[in-house]
């Protein structure tokens, strides 16, 4: 294993997983769905299988109608953001959120040029500056005293950009920490960006989990359409995280510039299922209102869960994660606590730490998924309560 890659080891994700059907105790660690997606979008990709749509190698930037879907979507959801894209040069079909990730770092960053990303970061971020050649600047996220959120400081922000500074890498809603930039911050990420002439990679999977407020994509932000790189995911959108369907939606030089990187990775994925997630984003409103609804009334069932049995939640304004603080419980070091939990509780959790290159900052933060049956989450925070 090279230099670069050998200091990340195997995905916290992985790990946690295997943790957890070793033990068999309730996986609220990686984040997937514990039910699949629409039916008929699972009938869709049938469909499509058994009428060998997709059997064969698709077009590389994407099948037209999933591209003109990714475009119809932005302009349903955004258009009065004055937002739109065309299907044809604006719009980039990936296998996943981590294929677009990757191919947008590959393509758009030179050795040495430094990327800035909010910490805590998503793993596959640092992974991919490093195999890119750039080098990460993380700006923490805090938790704010007394108000259990988390927020960005602006100053600090500022204060990371250098001269060797190439892009913004930003994430909102935020994993793990359920953060959703407020309008102010996106205005200043874009005001910083314009300035200082960056160019952002913003990572916005979890754009119809917005549980208060509205998702404000900042490509949507004065002067930001043509230096943002945009990423959706229909994993998280339409629960079907083992699809790898992803999207990048950028000006025809960004898109062109992350295809080169793409053709290279995968060239192209997902043929059958390229046909069912075009279907699957022209579901009506209803299908993505029902979606955040019953992921709010989860968040709310799982933070009261906690709260009840000590821990200090961060309520998440969106995503399917909660953070939550372990020194309430006595506890000190999330790492520790996450690799005992299976036995002493039969939950398994994520450490935050793993998403900090301070890890000292994340010692104690330990996040759970809410993306589970109401029932399995009652019975986790039931196990948790008599820790
Ligand atoms: N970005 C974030 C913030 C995520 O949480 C995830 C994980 N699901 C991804 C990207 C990857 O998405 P995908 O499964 O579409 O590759
Ligand atoms: N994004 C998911 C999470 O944060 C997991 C994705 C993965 O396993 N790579 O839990």
């Amino acid at each position: 294993l090279n230099r670069r890659l050998a200091a990340f080891g195997t995905t916290i994700f992985a790990e946690m997983s295997a943790l957890a059907q070793r033990t068999g105790a309730i996986n609220l660690g990686q984040g997937f769905p514990d039910a699949d997606g629409p039916e008929e979008v699972r009938e869709a990709a049938v469909r499509a299988l058994r009428d060998g749509r997709g059997n064969q190698y698709p077009p590389g930037p994407g099948i037209p109608e999933l591209r003109t879907a990714v475009a119809a979507h932005q302009q349903r959801f955004y258009g009065h953001l004055g937002l739109s894209y065309d299907p044809d040069t604006e719009v980039l079909v990936t296998a996943g959120a981590t294929e677009a990730i990757a191919a947008s770092l590959l393509a758009l960053l030179e050795p040495g040029d430094e990327v800035i990303a909010l910490e805590p970061y998503y793993d596959s971020y640092a992974a991919c500056i490093a195999m890119a050649g750039g080098s990460r600047v993380p700006v923490t996220l805090r938790p704010s005293p007394g108000t259990g959120t988390y927020h960005l400081d602006l100053d600090e922000l500022r204060g990371a950009v250098t001269d060797r500074t190439r892009l913004i890498l930003l994430n909102t809603p935020h994993n793990p920490t359920g953060t959703v930039l407020t309008r102010d911050e996106l205005t200043a990420v874009a005001e910083l960006a314009v300035e200082r002439d960056l160019l952002v990679v913003t990572d916005e999977v979890y754009e119809h989990l917005v549980f208060e407020g509205e998702h404000l994509p900042l490509a949507s932000f004065p002067g930001m359409r043509e230096r943002t790189v945009t990423i959706g995911s229909a994993g998280k959108t339409f629960s079907f995280t083992g699809w790898k369907v992803g999207w990048v939606t950028a000006s025809p030089e960004l898109t062109a510039a992350v295809r080169s990187a793409k053709q290279f990775l995968t060239y192209v994925s997902a043929g059958p299922f390229q046909y069912a997630v075009a279907e699957a984003l022209a579901l009506p409103d209803g299908y993505f209102t029902a979606f955040r609804d019953d992921l709010r009334a989860k968040r709310d069932i799982l933070a009261n869960g906690l709260t009840d049995a000590g821990f200090q939640v961060f309520r998440p304004a969106g995503t399917y994660f909660i953070t939550t603080d372990i020194r309430p419980l006595g506890e000190q070091d999330g790492f520790a606590f996450c690799r005992a939990l299976p036995e002493r509780a039969g939950v398994v959790a994520i450490p935050n730490a793993v998403f900090y290159d301070h890890r000292n900052q994340g010692a104690p933060f330990v996040r759970f998924a809410f993306c589970k049956s109401t029932a399995t989450l009652e019975e986790a925070a039931g196990r948790l309560k008599r820790l």
